[in-house]
């Protein structure tokens, strides 16, 4: 009996990972489609200065309305996007979208406005990643100032130097870059000083507890000053309460982004939040 059910333990964990593969092939296929019908478009979430509380920039999100399972999280397919390799030609989409929405902010007189995107690990790697951002740049007709590329610490752990010096180029043509999620990562001060990225971006499990536990609030203290002494500029993400707000601001931060001031936001929703 106890090698029945032993058998029967195999095939049951047989026939589930055969189901959690066979789904994940399955999503995988329509976010191929889906890129081929255009199911994907993306969101633009202002971020504000602490002082004034003006709009500098938006950052683009990615969006995918399936035609057969509707909305699906980033969380869920940019995962897959990685593994399978489709996050190349849906990055390329998504930095030609980013592209032109800074052109149209252009020419709605709104150039000093930044549009940040979020690259994967996958594409900072590929051999023709800066040669494709000059590209975009380029064939929008944008100055590269308009732009601002966000990468986490984990591009740093498969090739540091490969890495570094790709930015470096990006750096050099007058792109913005920001290390996003900080804090949550591979984190080392060494490298930090050694990274040629201006814009440093608290991740929001740091910004969650900050009115509620002081420890955490001295810490996010330190990451802002941090990045002050390195001649960062510091956003803050997630940010999702006015208490959170105005302890930011005291403590120096320059930039937020969060449910406070705003969601992510269509395109049209985005520029006529610009004009009031
Ligand atoms: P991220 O780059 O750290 O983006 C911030 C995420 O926090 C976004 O989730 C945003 O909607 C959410 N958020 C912003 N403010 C608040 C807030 O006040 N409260 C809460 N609860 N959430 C807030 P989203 O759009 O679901 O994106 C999740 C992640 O997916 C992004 O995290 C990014 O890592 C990835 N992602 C999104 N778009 C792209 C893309 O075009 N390319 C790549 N490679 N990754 C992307
Ligand atoms: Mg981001
Ligand atoms: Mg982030
Ligand atoms: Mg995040």
């Amino acid at each position: 009996a106890a090698k029945q059910a032993g058998r029967n333990c195999w095939r049951f964990y047989k026939s589930s990972m055969l189901k959690a593969a066979y789904e994940k092939m399955m999503l995988t296929n329509r976010l191929r489609r889906g890129l081929e019908r255009g199911e994907f478009y993306l969101y633009y979430q202002p971020q504000f200065a602490a002082a004034d509380r003006r709009i500098v920039g938006f950052e683009a999100l990615l969006r995918w309305n399936s035609s057969d399972y509707g909305f699906v999280s980033p969380a869920r397919f940019i995962p897959l996007a990685e593994q399978s390799g489709l996050i190349l030609p849906i990055g390329q989409w998504v930095l030609q979208e980013a592209c032109r929405f800074a052109r149209r902010l252009a020419d709605s007189g709104q150039e000093h406005i930044q549009v940040a995107m979020n690259i994967s690990p996958r594409q900072l790697m590929s051999e023709d990643f800066v040669a494709c951002v000059r590209t975009s740049i380029e064939a929008a007709g944008i100055k590269p100032g308009q732009i601002e590329i966000e990468i986490t610490e984990s591009v740093f752990i498969e090739s540091m130097e490969d890495s570094v010096h790709k930015l470096c180029q990006l750096r050099d043509i007058g792109v913005n870059l920001a290390l996003d999620d900080f804090g949550i990562g591979y984190s080392s001060l060494t490298y930090l000083r050694s990274l040629p990225v201006g814009i440093l971006k608290i991740d929001k499990s740091f910004i969650d507890k900050i009115s509620s536990d002081e420890v955490q609030l001295q810490v996010v203290g330190s990451i802002i000053d941090l990045g002050h002494t390195l001649g960062m500029s510091v956003v803050a993400e997630g940010v999702e309460t006015e208490e959170q707000l105005a302890i930011l601001t005291k403590a120096g931060c320059d930039h937020i982004q969060g449910y406070v001031f705003s969601k992510p936001l269509a395109e049209e929703a985005a520029m006529s939040l610009l004009k009031q």
